[in-house]
């Protein structure tokens, strides 16, 4: 039986060391969430990382704006917060309504305050090997590997799925770590197979436990990035990962739950990065 990867428990842990670099900061980090419309996930998202925010010592500045807002309205409020001293983290919770360009108003984030790490320079940051801000729920996944396998080199890793957010980002860091990184997406063939063959499996598909435990290579670390709702017993519903952890626990070495693995990582990780970002930008490197 695999041992579970406890990823609440980190995450605790995680900001009570943030909050503790922020007491010892002269100065208080804040970040800027920004919320257009009113869909229920996205409240409930943004809400909790609020609440964290505050709850690690730093300001949090919410802006709910309506459904309604206009292209200029939002990215106007976006060049107001780049411009605001007290603000060192924007987040724009996505998905933004459908008749906004999310693209346009990613890129209006500075990117030393872009702290989803979702700008094209932080991106490009990422792919060169060097300093920016990652995305949080990358990071997440990689503060969890290197808790338990601090040395990755030689390492097979498979991560499925190549969005922006998750699946591309998890590679770039993955091959940073010395591991042998492949790419599967949804044109791969016999995934089956290349998931066999990794040391690391690493899920972000956004399909409910489409990656079954015999795709699992036995010893394997499994890092299940998927939150997916499913129907349960009852009427009523309940959260699944990409992976079947029944039968996968059964083969791996170790593996993250859903819920309890990755996601808590998520927030814990946006507030890294706040401290990250407000550190680089009142203390700027001497020349
Ligand atoms: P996207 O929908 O943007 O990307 C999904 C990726 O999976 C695509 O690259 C797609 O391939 C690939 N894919 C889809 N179907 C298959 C298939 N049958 N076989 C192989 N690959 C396939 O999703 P995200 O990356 O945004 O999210 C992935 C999952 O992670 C979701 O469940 C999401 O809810 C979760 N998530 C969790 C977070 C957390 O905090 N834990 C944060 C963000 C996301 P292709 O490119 O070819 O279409």
């Amino acid at each position: 039986m695999a041992e579970i990867i406890d990823g609440k428990a980190f995450a605790t842990s995680l900001r009570a060391k943030i909050a503790a670099e922020v007491a010892s900061l002269s100065f208080k980090p804040g970040l800027a969430v920004v919320l257009v419309g009113s869909d229920p996930a996205s409240k409930v998202y943004v809400a909790n990382k609020a609440k964290q925010t505050v709850e690690v010592g730093m300001n949090s500045f919410e802006h709910k704006l309506p459904a309604e807002t206009t292209q200029e309205e939002l990215l106007a409020l976006v060049r107001k917060l780049n411009a605001d001293p007290a603000v060192h983290g924007i987040l724009v919770q996505l998905p933004l309504p459908k008749h906004l360009n999310a693209d346009e108003v990613i890129a209006a984030i500075s990117p030393a305050k872009d702290v989803d790490g979702l700008t094209v320079t932080n991106a490009g940051l990422l792919a060169a090997g060097q300093d920016g801000l990652v995305p949080c729920t990358p990071l997440g996944c990689l503060l969890l590997l290197q808790d338990f396998c601090p040395d990755m080199t030689g390492l097979n890793a498979v991560v499925v799925g190549r969005s922006n957010l998750v699946g591309k980002p998890i590679a770039q860091l993955l091959l940073q770590q010395n591991c042998t990184v492949t790419m599967a997406h949804s044109k791969t063939r016999d995934l089956p197979a290349l998931c066999r063959t990794a040391d690391i499996l690493v899920a972000a598909v956004g399909r409910p436990e489409m990656i079954k435990g015999d795709w699992v290579k036995p010893g394997a670390i499994v890092i299940d990035v998927g939150i997916n709702r499913v129907p349960a017993a009852e009427g009523k519903t309940k959260l699944v990962g990409d992976v079947e952890f029944e039968t996968a626990e059964k083969i791996a070495g170790k593996i993250t739950p859903v819920p309890g693995g990755v996601g808590p990582m998520t927030i814990a990780c946006l507030l890294r990065n706040t401290l990250t970002a407000a550190k680089r930008i009142e203390t700027p490197p001497t020349p």
